[in-house]
């Protein structure tokens, strides 16, 4: 008897927790915060509906703080085992995990002081929690079979999302596959390889978050380079308000790119995030998933991460000076959508600017500065100050780390017969939806759209 059940990331887009069960052994594929709204938030501070100390094994597909971020909350509940990633998903968890728990403690202590509705303000983890879980890490192979508690087996195949990120195929000891797919990346971007074509599983997991969508087909080059010949012209500081993860890299290379055909002017670009440095020399040292062009680029000595006129803001007060320097010059700092980090006070100072450019790198949620500013706010307050926006606010439309729907069916197109069940998760319901019809009108699978703590027998 083998079950799967869904404690995550069921109907909506974060939280991704899965639960397989076969006899007593008992394994859980990613444990994610929720994030979002504060109900969603609330949800991560919810006792696990299952015991942690009975867990026999934890296997995780990739660093995003949805499918990490509370595994310190399975140590701290009695978890005794090991946390199974690829080398580059534990290298961003070291990266990741310790900031997040540090954060959340500075979260706490501002709650504790300004007052809350809890009467006692707790982080999720803290920064010590955190490197308590990450010494649980042990680090697994691309496309190589290990052995996991029961009699099961664990592969690990190229999800193209971010570095590190996988599909968990799982050989169950009665011989069925489940793919557990976390995140499905996309094909033709930068640095890191493409899917990989999966041809069968007996039971699948899919992500859905653009399930109902389809991205543009802009080149961000080409508005990249509008965008850097604009602020010579003016005199002006491009802003990128930019994920520290996938998206910073992604933006270095493509600068590079169009310095090495001549097709954007060669300003100053500061990379002020100490966050997003280390993740960039991860992408930069992790060849194994480096794509042909990368590989070629590396292996002619070109760096293609850091741009010329590259420089590495680490210490506030570099950072600071930045304000004071007169453009042009383009400046990439978390966080992305606006709402913390040091691209806040970048933004106070040149909003107010008519040269100034801001470039949104991804989506912007509900409630965040940056979705006031992509709605055309013509005011906005900050830190306390009012300030009234001049700058030209703008996105690169085409960037994005998840699969759209024409996208998931082409990789879905790589199966060779259907699977028992597809299961959709990590998506809003119209989102699921929306890619459930389109899976069923092309392909006629069998489909289904996990509620939160739903359990299925698989047979
Ligand atoms: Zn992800």
């Amino acid at each position: 008897m083998q079950s799967l059940s869904f404690h995550g990331a069921a109907q909506t887009v974060t939280g991704s927790c899965h639960l397989i069960q076969f006899g007593k052994t008992k394994i859980l594929v990613d444990c994610g915060v929720f994030q979002g709204s504060r109900q969603l938030r609330d949800q991560n501070y919810a006792p696990f509906p299952f015991d942690p100390s009975e867990l026999d094994l934890v296997v995780v597909t990739h660093a995003h703080q949805d499918h990490i971020g509370r595994l310190p909350k399975l140590v701290k509940g009695g978890y005794q085992g090991k946390f199974l990633a690829t080398k580059a998903t534990i290298g961003l968890a070291r990266i990741a995990l310790p900031d997040a728990g540090r954060i959340q403690e500075e979260d706490a202590k501002r709650a504790r002081k300004h007052g809350s509705r809890h009467a006692d303000p707790q982080p999720l983890f803290s920064e010590e929690d955190a490197y308590e879980a990450l010494k649980r890490f042990e680090p697994i192979s691309y496309n190589s079979w290990t052995p996991l508690p029961g009699g099961a087996q664990l592969r690990y195949r190229f999800a193209g999302h971010i570095l590190g990120s996988a599909f968990a195929e799982i050989a169950c000891p009665d011989g069925q596959i489940l793919l557990m797919g976390g995140d499905l990346g996309r094909y033709n971007t930068p640095i890191i390889r493409d899917p990989e074509t999966v041809d069968h599983a007996d039971y699948l997991v899919i992500e859905s978050t653009y399930g109902n969508r389809f991205h543009s087909h802009e080149d961000p080059r080409a508005r990249l380079a509008e965008v850097m010949t604009n602020a010579v012209e003016t005199g002006g500081v491009v802003v990128v308000p930019s994920f520290s993860i996938g998206r910073t890299q992604e933006l270095l290379y493509y600068i590079s790119e169009l310095q090495d055909a001549g097709q954007c002017p060669k300003i100053p670009i500061f990379l002020d995030s100490p966050m997003a440095v280390s993740a960039t020399q991860l992408y930069a040292n992790s060849k194994e998933e480096h794509d042909e062009d990368m590989l070629i680029a590396v292996s002619e000595g070109d760096h293609q991460l850091e741009p010329e006129g590259f420089t590495i803001v680490r210490d506030r007060d570099a950072s600071k000076a930045l304000n004071f320097r007169p453009g042009p010059f383009v400046v990439i700092a978390g966080s992305g959508m606006a709402n913390a980090g040091r691209v806040v006070h970048h933004l106070m100072h040149r909003l107010g600017q008519a040269s100034t450019q801001v470039l949104f790198t991804g989506y912007q949620a509900e409630g965040t500065l940056g979705r006031r500013l992509m709605d055309g706010a013509d005011r906005v307050k900050m830190l306390g100050t009012e300030i009234s926006v001049k700058a030209t606010v703008d996105k690169l439309n085409s960037l994005s780390a998840h699969a759209d729907q024409d996208e998931i069916l082409k990789w879905l197109g790589g199966f060779r017969r259907a699977p028992k069940t597809t299961f959709l998760v990590h998506g809003e319901p119209d989102a699921q939806h929306g890619l459930e019809a389109r899976i069923k009108a092309d392909l006629g699978w069998n489909v289904e759209i996990p509620a939160m703590n739903q359990s299925f027998e698989l047979s």
